[in-house]
């Protein structure tokens, strides 16, 4: 387990010079309201959950801290009412009947829904994620909801031993989102790299990495 301050200062390294540096996304599934403030306490904005439920919880919990709820697990179609209006950010996106949903309960007097395009890169066939060649289509289908504000795309590449393997997942996730934003200039968000291999996806293109176990220490196992 890594401090914060370790974290962000290895963030910063990774970085490209003239780039942005990444934003931190502290993965917080699983762990307690407490573990959450305790990080927030230090200046962490931005948290990420998997589960609907999970997440508005420690958001009543912690609403006095007005902090920034991602959804990073995939989304049911059932529960996509329940986290067009909890969230800040929907980071699975990835198919149509999700853009209508979520644009259609994501109430009038909130600031539109930040969303990413989640891309199986590796063709996994028991990962979620649009295939990269729909990337597109899906994107055109968000710039048309108002409700919905498209900010990039989503990668959760597989977690190979070989890290050039990883790398090449990284390279392609970064063309299609140079390919993409030729057509919306505005998206400014590649998620990308996990506790393991953050640096390197930062070093290929990441705009924000998504940090769980590095920063809290390994998750409780579930149910605990
Ligand atoms: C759990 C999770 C992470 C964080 O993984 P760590 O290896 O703990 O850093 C990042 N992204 C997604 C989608 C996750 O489900």
């Amino acid at each position: 387990m890594t401090s914060l301050i370790q974290i962000l200062e290895q963030i910063r390294e990774a970085g490209v010079p003239g780039h942005p540096e990444a934003r931190l996304l502290a993965v917080s599934k699983r762990q307690s309201a407490d573990a959450v403030a305790a990080l927030a306490a230090q200046g962490q904005h931005a948290f990420g959950e998997n589960y609907v439920q999970e997440a508005i919880a420690k958001r009543e919990a912690l609403a006095a801290l007005d902090l920034e709820w991602h959804l990073i697990g995939h989304l049911q179609s059932n529960k996509a009412g329940l986290a067009a209006r909890s969230f800040d950010w929907i980071q699975t996106v990835d198919r149509p009947k999700l853009v209508t949903e979520l644009a259609r309960h994501r109430e009038p007097a909130q600031p539109p829904l930040n969303v990413l395009i989640q891309v199986n890169i590796d063709a996994e066939a028991s990962k979620h994620g649009c295939p990269p060649k729909q990337a597109a289509e899906l994107a055109r289908q968000i710039a048309t909801e108002p409700a919905l504000r498209l900010r990039g795309l989503m990668a959760i590449p597989a977690p190979h031993p070989d890290m050039a393997h990883r790398r090449e997942a990284f390279q392609r996730m970064k063309s299609l989102f140079d390919a993409l934003h030729r057509s919306h200039p505005r998206i400014d968000t590649l998620s990308m790299g996990m506790s393991e291999d953050f640096a390197l996806a930062i070093a290929e293109g990441a705009t924000m990495v998504r940090i769980g176990t590095a920063l809290f220490g390994a998750r409780p196992a579930p149910g605990e």
